[in-house]
C-alpha cells in the first residue's frame, strides 16, 4: 500500500472565482477503518459544479465545507480492507468520499458497482448522479412532448448531454447551447441534437435562438442561467416548462445580477418555472439507473468523459469546469484497478 495518503482540504474560502490557492494538499497516514467501515482505494473521483457552493460559508443546498476540512465528492474505488462493512476485499464501490488516495466509510454509505455492466467510471457520470439529474429533470420537470422544441444549456456537459438525448428520445426537436465549435460538433454529430449554438462566438443569443427554434421553446432545461436564460425566456411558448437544474454562470459571482427581469413573460405564456434537486428523486434512483443503463447498452444513449490523470490534478479538473474545459463528465483518474 503506497504511503503516505494524499488528500485535499479546503485551504480558504474563495472570493469569486476559486483558484489553486483554494486547495491544500496534505500527506498523511492511510486511515484505519473502524469496525463496520471499509477502507477504499480511490480509482475515479468526480468533480462537480455544485462543489463551488460548498466552498462558501453560507448555506447552499449542500452543507458548507469547513476551512481546513476535507473536500468530498463522488468516488468509485476498490475495497482494500472490508473490515465487517458488508463488502468483500476487491469489490468496486461508489460513495461520497474524500478527495484522497484512500478513504474510509461505513458499509451503509457505499453502493456496489457492477464492473461487468459498464465501465466503472460511468457510476459517476451517465449512470450516476449527473445521469439521474438529466433523467428526472427532463422527464419529470421539463417534460418534452413529441414535436416540442426543447432547449438545454451546458449542453455538452455531463447533465446537459444526457438531457438533450432524452428529449430527442421523447420526440422533441433539441437545441443545445455550448461554449465551443468542438462542443457544437459533438452535439450535432455524435449526440444527434438538431442544432447546437456556440454561445462563445454569438453576441445575440436571442437572434441565434430564433434561427435555431423558429417555433419557439416548449421546454427548457437550464444548467447555466444568466443572459442565455434571459434570451430563452423571450422565446417561451404558451404552457412552456422550464426546469432550473443549475446556474453555473452565477456560481462565482460576488454579487448576483438583478436584471433584466423576465417574469412578465411567464404571465403571458402561462409558463411554469421549477427548480429541482436530484436528491428529491432518491426513491426512484434504481429506476433511473436501470433505464439509463439499458439505453447505453443498446447504443441509444451516448456519453463522453473527460478524464484528468492524477489526484494531484483534481483542483485543476474542478477549476476547468468553470472554463468549459470538459466535454461530458469531468473525472479524475486516481488509481488503476488491480486485476
Ligand atoms: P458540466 O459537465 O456541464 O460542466 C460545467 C459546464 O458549464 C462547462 O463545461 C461549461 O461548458 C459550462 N459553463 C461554465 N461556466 C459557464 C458560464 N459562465 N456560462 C455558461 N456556461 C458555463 O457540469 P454538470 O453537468 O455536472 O452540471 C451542469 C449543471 O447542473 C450545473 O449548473 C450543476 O450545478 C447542475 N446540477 C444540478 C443538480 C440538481 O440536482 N439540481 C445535480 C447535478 C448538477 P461550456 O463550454 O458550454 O461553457
Amino acid at each position: 500500500m503506497p504511503e503516505p495518503n494524499r488528500r485535499f482540504v479546503l485551504a480558504k474560502r474563495p472570493d469569486g472565482k476559486p483558484d489553486r490557492e483554494t486547495f491544500e494538499r496534505r500527506e498523511e497516514d492511510v486511515p484505519e477503518p473502524e469496525p463496520g467501515e471499509a477502507l477504499i482505494r480511490t480509482l475515479y473521483l468526480s468533480v462537480d459544479p455544485y462543489m463551488r457552493g460548498r466552498m462558501n460559508a453560507g448555506e447552499s443546498y449542500a452543507e458548507p465545507w469547513a476551512v481546513g476540512g476535507p473536500l468530498r465528492g463522488g468516488v468509485v474505488g476498490e475495497v482494500v480492507d472490508a473490515n465487517g462493512s458488508g463488502f468483500e476485499t476487491g469489490d468496486i464501490v461508489t460513495g461520497n468520499l474524500e478527495w484522497a488516495d484512500y478513504a474510509t466509510a461505513p458499509g451503509s454509505d457505499l453502493q456496489p458497482v457492477d464492473p461487468d455492466l459498464a465501465p466503472i467510471s460511468t457510476a459517476l457520470g451517465v449512470l450516476g448522479m449527473p445521469g439521474r439529474t438529466a433523467y428526472f429533470g427532463t422527464r419529470e420537470v421539463a417534460r418534452p412532448q413529441p414535436g416540442d422544441t426543447f432547449v438545454v444549456t451546458g449542453a455538452a456537459g455531463a447533465v446537459g448531454s444526457v438531457a438533450g438525448q432524452l428529449a430527442s428520445m421523447a420526440g422533441a426537436r433539441v437545441v443545445g447551447f455550448a461554449g465551443s465549435e468542438e462542443k457544437v460538433a459533438f452535439l450535432e454529430d455524435d449526440l444527434g441534437f438538431d442544432v447546437g449554438i456556440d454561445y462563445s462566438t454569438t453576441d445575440d443569443y436571442r437572434a441565434a435562438l430564433e434561427d435555431a427554434a423558429p417555433d419557439g421553446v416548449d421546454a427548457y432545461f437550464d444548467n447555466v442561467g444568466g443572459e442565455i436564460t434571459d434570451a430563452v425566456f423571450t422565446q417561451l411558448n404558451v404552457d412552456a416548462r422550464v426546469a432550473i437544474c443549475g446556474q453555473i454562470s452565477l456560481y462565482n459571482a460576488e454579487e448576483l445580477p438583478t436584471g433584466p427581469r423576465k417574469l412578465p413573460t411567464l404571465i403571458e405564456k402561462r409558463a411554469r418555472v421549477e427548480g429541482f434537486l436530484v436528491g428529491d428523486f432518491a426513491p426512484r434512483f434504481e429506476e433511473a439507473t436501470r433505464n439509463l443503463g439499458r439505453w447505453v447498452s443498446a447504443g441509444d444513449l451516448e456519453y463522453r468523459e473527460t478524464v484528468t490523470e492524477g489526484l494531484e490534478n483534481a483542483p485543476e479538473a474542478f477549476l476547468g469546469l468553470f472554463e468549459g474545459e470538459n466535454i461530458g463528465k469531468q473525472l479524475v483518474k486516481v488509481g488503476e484497478r488491480d486485476d
